[in-house]
C-alpha cells in the first residue's frame, strides 16, 4: 500500500516517528509521500525522505493557508527544492476559500506560481481545493496540458467537481473522510465513479482519523498504519476486494509519482 498524503513533519510525530514508521510497515504500507505545506515544512519533508530512502518521498509546496507569506524568496527556495530527486511532486498547492487564512489574491498568486514551477521541472502537482472550485478550475485548466500529472488530494467535492477533474485527466486522492458515515455520505457514493487507474489513497495523518478503527487511538491521532481502514471503506463502496484495491492504488501512485 502507498499513502500519498502524510503530514509526518507535524509536531505530533516528533516524539515517536520511528514507531509510527514501524507500525506503517507492519500494516503493509511500504511507501508514503510526505506533504510539504510551506517552504520550511517542505525542507523538513525532504530531510525525512532522505532519512528513509525508498520508503518516504516528499512533496514541496506552499499550502493556500500560507499563501500570505509567499515572496520572491520563497519562490526561489521552492524552485531549488522542486529540483531535488527526493521531491516527487509540487504542492500541496491550490485554493482554500473555506477558512481564508490568506486572501484570495494571495492564494491565486501563490497557486499559479507553483503550477508554473511544476511545468518547469516537469513534476506532478499535489492539489488542495476547498470551497474554491470556480476560481480553481480556470487556472488548472490553463496549465493542465503542460503538467505531467495532477492529483486532487483529499477529494470531498461534488459529482460535478469530480467530473471536471476527470475531464482534465486528474487523479483523485481519497482520505478517511470516506469512513465518516455522516460527513462522508456523498463521497461514499462518488468513489464508485473514479476510474480505477485514477484513484489513490491517503491518510492525511495526523488528521482525519478513520471512524471505522476498532478503537480510538491516543489523542485521536491518525497515522499511516491506518491506511487499510481507508482502503477497506473505499473497496466496500466500489464493491471491490480490499487487497485488489490496495494493489491498484499502490501501482497508480508508483506511476504517478515515478517512485523507484
Ligand atoms: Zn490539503
Amino acid at each position: 500500500m502507498i499513502d500519498i498524503g502524510v503530514n509526518l513533519t507535524s509536531g505530533r510525530f516528533h516524539k515517536d516517528l520511528s514507531e509510527v514508521m514501524g507500525r506503517a510497515r507492519e500494516a503493509g504500507v511500504h511507501a508514503q509521500i510526505v506533504t510539504g505545506t510551506s517552504v520550511h515544512a517542505s525542507e523538513e519533508a525532504l530531510a525525512l525522505a532522505q532519512s528513509y530512502p525508498n520508503e518516504l518521498y516528499a512533496t514541496a509546496g506552499v499550502h493556500p493557508h500560507d499563501a500570505k507569506n509567499w515572496s520572491e524568496e520563497s519562490a526561489a527556495s521552492l524552485a531549488a527544492l522542486a529540483r531535488e530527486p527526493g521531491v516527487v511532486a509540487l504542492g500541496e498547492c491550490g485554493l482554500d476559500f473555506n477558512r481564508n487564512f490568506s486572501s484570495s489574491e494571495d492564494q491565486l498568486r501563490c497557486f499559479e506560481a507553483q503550477l508554473i514551477l511544476a511545468v518547469e521541472v516537469q513534476k506532478p502537482v499535489f492539489l488542495h481545493q476547498r470551497d474554491a472550485h470556480e476560481a480553481f478550475m480556470p487556472l488548472l485548466k490553463h496549465y493542465r496540458p503542460q503538467l505531467v500529472g495532477a492529483v486532487v488530494h483529499c477529494f470531498t467535492g461534488t459529482r460535478e467537481e469530480l467530473e471536471d477533474y476527470l475531464a482534465l485527466d486528474c487523479a483523485v486522492g481519497v482520505t478517511g473522510w470516506v469512513c465518516d458515515q455522516r460527513r462522508g455520505a456523498e463521497l461514499r457514493e462518488l468513489v464508485k465513479h473514479i476510474p480505477a487507474d485514477r484513484l489513490m489513497v491517503e491518510t492525511d495523518a495526523p488528521y482525519l482519523t478513520p471512524h471505522n478503527l476498532p478503537k480510538k487511538p491516543k489523542g485521536n491521532r491518525n497515522e499511516p498504519a491506518f491506511l487499510p481502514y481507508v482502503i477497506e471503506t473505499v473497496a466496500e463502496c466500489r464493491g471491490e476486494a480490499p487487497d485488489a484495491l490496495a494493489r491498484q492504488t499502490a501501482q497508480n501512485a508508483r506511476v504517478f509519482f515515478q517512485l523507484t
